[in-house]
Formats: structure tokens, sequence, C-alpha cells
């Protein structure tokens, strides 16, 4: 292959098989400690949108199927292929924000918590994704499991236009007026994605000045009634409050008292977005109407947070530099069944990190409604699963094991894995799972249409 061609079209970096920083910089395309058996034949580490074209074009005329890098935070390393090239986006971090208009036009490797802030300096608001490092990109193209999902909805619906490199090497605008189809799929197609997202252009919302959060600690003896009682009071509330439930170790404070489940309890966090501090106060206080509320281990309720703050607890829940399994699904199904199932399983997790959460529908609506106007085809209750957290090699068997132990519980409950978040590569059949049977062939007959030639690698496993 004559890679200088290659480099003489572009102004970004082309490093390939040959070059003595290859194994290092592939690596760098996964943040899973966990790291995938393939590699590429090429990464070109793009600078702009012309690098992008012109990256297609030599794929296209020299046989290589293209895959693309956006942060690399999908859980199964699924940016790295076997072969072809990988069209790294991670330099095109650009943000231009009109306050006036609340929209905003974003270059795909922007993190959560940096958008965050920055729309925040403007008073806006966008439902980014819950951990600070975690980039747009391939979160938007999933479909994007969201701060305040059951008042924004999941971020695509807020997502106006996407500017796309297509297979032929044309950059083309793709919106509800002009190239509709390609449109629809890109929100929700994640990482079977057959173009490259070089811009979105966001609806935004505006700051939500009173951001308050409530989380109570629960023995796991009493899990049964206070899964029951919560799920039940988060009908209750406004939609504007985020209402999860996790099955995780206790802070260390209250390890003594959870002995009996090594150290493991039940968390109940509510976030409320709310405009007052009267009006967030009102609807947390929800969670203080139920009798169970008495047998709490702890509780620190109604403090003040923001978006940042909120990034920064997640992503200490989801720490950097692990070994990372995930099973993340929707479901209609009794959350208490849900959990109960799962209760056993958390006890005898081998790493102490590991944690369990389902995020719970509030306000009038199930979290998770079907849209028409999106591939995204999640229709649920609520939605969470299984996260498997751990930091040494040797200990992956039994993490693996658990794992997967846990998977197959969860299997019987779910209405859709989520396609940003399950392991394809364990199981592509999670693949066509993820949609229903009309959103994938709309799909399926889209990618045809704008990628007849499989420019594109599309989903991992074939499909
Ligand atoms: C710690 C952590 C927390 C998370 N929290 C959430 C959450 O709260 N909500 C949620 O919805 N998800 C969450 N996720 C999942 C997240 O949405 C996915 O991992 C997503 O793929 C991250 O985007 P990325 O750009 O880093 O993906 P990458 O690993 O870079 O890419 C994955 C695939 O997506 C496709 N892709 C990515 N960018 C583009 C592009 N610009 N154009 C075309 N195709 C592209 C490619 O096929 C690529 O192979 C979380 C993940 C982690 C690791």
């Amino acid at each position: 292959m004559d890679w200088n061609a290659l480099r003489s079209r572009i102004s970004g970096k082309v490093v390939t098989q040959s070059a003595s920083d290859f194994a290092a910089v592939r690596e760098a395309m996964v943040w899973n400690n966990i790291k995938p058996d393939r590699s590429p034949d090429v990464i070109v580490i793009v600078k702009n949108d012309k690098d992008v074209i012109e990256a297609v074009k030599f794929a296209r005329e020299n046989g290589l199927k293209v895959v693309v890098h956006g942060g690399g935070h999908t859980w199964c390393g699924l940016a790295v292929r076997n072969g072809g090239m990988i069209i790294d986006l991670s330099e095109l971090n650009d943000v231009k924000i009109e306050k006036a208009s609340r929209t905003a036009v974003i270059q795909p490797v922007i993190s959560n918590r940096e958008l965050a802030r920055r729309l925040g300096e403007h008073g806006l608001a966008f439902p980014v994704g819950h951990c600070p490092t975690v980039k747009a990109s391939g979160y938007l193209l999933n479909g994007g499991m969201s701060w305040n999902m059951s008042q924004w909805g999941p971020a695509c619906l807020s997502v106006e236009a996407v500017e796309f490199v297509t297979a032929e090497g044309k950059l083309v605008k793709a919106s509800a007026e002009e190239h509709p189809d390609l449109f629809w799929a890109a929100k929700g197609c994640g990482p079977g994605m057959f173009a490259v997202a070089t811009a979105f252009h966001l609806k935004c919302f505006l700051l939500p000045k009173a951001i308050l959060t409530s989380n109570y600690y629960y023995s796991l003896n009493d899990l049964e009634k206070v899964v029951e009682e919560v799920v039940a009071l988060g009908w209750k509330m406004p939609d504007f409050v985020e209402l999860s439930i996790f099955l995780i170790s206790a802070p260390a404070e209250l390890a003594d008292q959870c002995k009996k489940s090594h150290g493991k309890l039940c968390m109940i966090t509510a976030v409320a977005f709310a405009n007052t501090q009267e009006e967030a106060m009102t609807a947390l206080g929800i969670l203080e109407s139920g009798k169970l509320v008495q047998k709490c281990l702890f509780k620190a309720i109604n403090e003040p947070t923001n978006f940042e703050r909120l990034a920064d607890a997640s992503g200490a829940t989801w720490p950097e530099h692990h070994r990372n399994l995930c099973e993340n699904q929707c479901s209609n199904a009794n959350p208490v069944d849900i959990l109960m199932a799962l209760r056993e399983k958390v006890v005898e997790a081998p790493s102490s990190k590991s944690v369990i959460v389902f995020c719970q529908s509030t306000g009038q609506h199930n979290l998770l409604q079907p849209h028409a106007d999106i591939a995204l085809s999640m229709d649920g209750r609520s939605y969470g699963g299984i996260w498997s957290i751990w930091e040494k090699p040797d200990d992956d068997a039994a993490n693996y094991k658990w794992h997967n132990e846990c998977t197959d519980i969860l299997k019987k409950f779910t209405s859709q894995p989520y396609i940003g978040e399950t392991d394809i590569v364990q199981d592509n059949s999670r693949i066509q799972k993820s949609y229903t049977p009309e959103k994938w062939k709309r799909l399926e007959q889209i990618r045809a249409k704008y990628d007849p030639d499989g420019v594109f690698f599309g989903y991992l496993g074939g499909l």
C-alpha cells in the first residue's frame, strides 16, 4: 500500500503497522483496559473535514474498510477492527454556541463534562451522558441515555442535524429536510454507522437553575420493599427528577453495617433538574413520604449540585484505567423482580467496584418511549444493567464468570439491549435485538443506499 500517497493527501497523521508508536496509538483507541485482540492496517488521525474526505476516498480506492474512532469509550473496543483503516476524530473538538437561538454546533470529540461546562457558561444545557470523559461522538449516534432523560428524552431527540462524510467521500448535512433517512439512522445506529459524523447540530435547553440531589442508603435486607416503594413514588414525582437504584459497595462509614452482605447495599439517588430550590425540594420531598425512609442507614438530602459535579460523581463510580464489562438494556418488567433476581449476585461479586444500576421512570410516562423518527428502539419503564469493573488481569476469569451469570439473569427481563452499551463481541445477536424488526429492516435499507459497496465495517460480527 502506498501510505506516502495517503500522507500527501491529508494534513493529519498516518500511523501504519511499521511505525514505532503503532501499538501505543492502537491501545489508546480503547478506553477500557481490556484491549481487543484486533488490529487495523492504518490509523489516520485527521485534523479537519477535508482529511476525513481524503481518508475515505483513499480507503475506497484501495479496498480498505473504514471504522471511525470518536472517543474510544465503547466498552468492547469497537473502534478497533481487524485490518482496514481507523479514522480517528480525536482532534475534532470545536464547539460553537449560539445563546440566542439556544443551539450549538459541536465537532464529535467533546466530552460530556466539557460540553456541559461550556453550555453552562451561556445559561444553557444539553442532555449529556453521565460520565465526565465520554465523548459526544458515539454517544449521540447510539441514542444517548442522558441526564434528565425523563424530561428531555434521549439525547438524539435534541440533535437537529448531523454533518457526514459519506462512503463516496462527500460532505452532506442530514436533517429532517435533507437526507432524512440518513438523519433517522444517525439517531440510534451506534457502532454500525455507515458514514463519518463530523459535526452535530444541537438543540439546547435553558440551564435548570436549581439542581439538587438526594441519596438514601438501605440494607439489602430491605431491598424488595425499598424498590417497590421507590418505584411507586417515582410515578408521583415530576419528570424532571432522575431516579436511580444502585446495588453497590457501601461508603466506608457504612461498611460495618453491611458486613452480612459483603459490604454491599442499595443506594437510591434522585436528582431534580428544577428552576427553583422550592420546586426541587418539593419534588425530592416525595421520597420522604415513603414508610421505608425510616429504615435507611443514612441519607443526604437536597444537596445542591451541577452538571459538572454530577459528572465527577459518575466518574468515581466508573473510574478510568480499569477492566470493564458492561451489559445495559431497557425493560418493562417489574423493577422489584429485576433487582431481587440480582440481589444475591451483587453480594458475591468478585470485585467491590462492580455496580448494578437501574434508572426508573418518573412523571406520567415510561422513561423510554417509542419514537418513529429515530432508529433507537428502546421502549421501557426502566433502563440499566451490570457493570463489572476490576483492575488486574489475574482476576479476569472470576469477573467474566460473574458478569456472564448476571447477564443470563438479566436476559429474561430485557425489552431491548442498548446498542451503545451491550457486548456485541460476546454475542452479536444483541445487535438485531436492540431494534424492533421494522426499524432494523429500515436501517439496513438505508445502509444499502448510502454504503452499497460496504466501505464501512458496520457492526462487528458481520451484521
Ligand atoms: C464510563 C462510561 C460511561 C458511559 N455512560 C453512558 C451514558 O451515560 N449514556 C450513554 O448513552 N452511553 C454511555 N456510555 C456508552 C457510550 O455511549 C459509548 O461508549 C459510545 O460509543 C462512546 O462514544 P465514543 O465516541 O467514545 O465511541 P468510540 O469507541 O470512539 O466509537 C464506537 C463506535 O461508534 C461509531 N462512531 C463513533 N463516532 C463516530 C462518528 N463520529 N461517526 C461515525 N461513527 C462513529 C464507530 O462505529 C465506532 O466504532 C458510557 C461509556 C463509558 C465507557
